[in-house]
């Protein structure tokens, strides 16, 4: 599992976890085998794919485009906030 650290800007909010979230998103079906590989190898300790953290402030937007896969959803974010 992933510290808490925004995925969009890289804040670190271990301090405060409750500032932001984990937001799940779409994965697809290349990932669901790679995840079902890694968790029969090493059990449930590696980060999920398709699940990323993010600030109070970048929060709202992740879940918005959670319907989407990760690698799409960053795009989208990224352009919206013109980053
Ligand atoms: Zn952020």
């Amino acid at each position: 599992m992933k510290p808490p650290i925004c995925a969009i800007c890289n804040k670190d909010f271990r301090v405060n976890i409750k500032s932001g979230g984990k937001v799940w998103f779409n994965i697809s079906d290349e990932d669901k085998t790679i995840n079902d590989a890694n968790n029969e190898e090493i059990g449930f300790i590696a980060h999920p794919r398709g699940l990323a953290w993010f600030c109070g402030e970048h929060l709202d937007i992740a879940k918005k485009y959670s319907h989407l896969e990760l690698k799409e959803a960053f795009i989208v974010i990224r352009k919206e906030l013109n980053l």
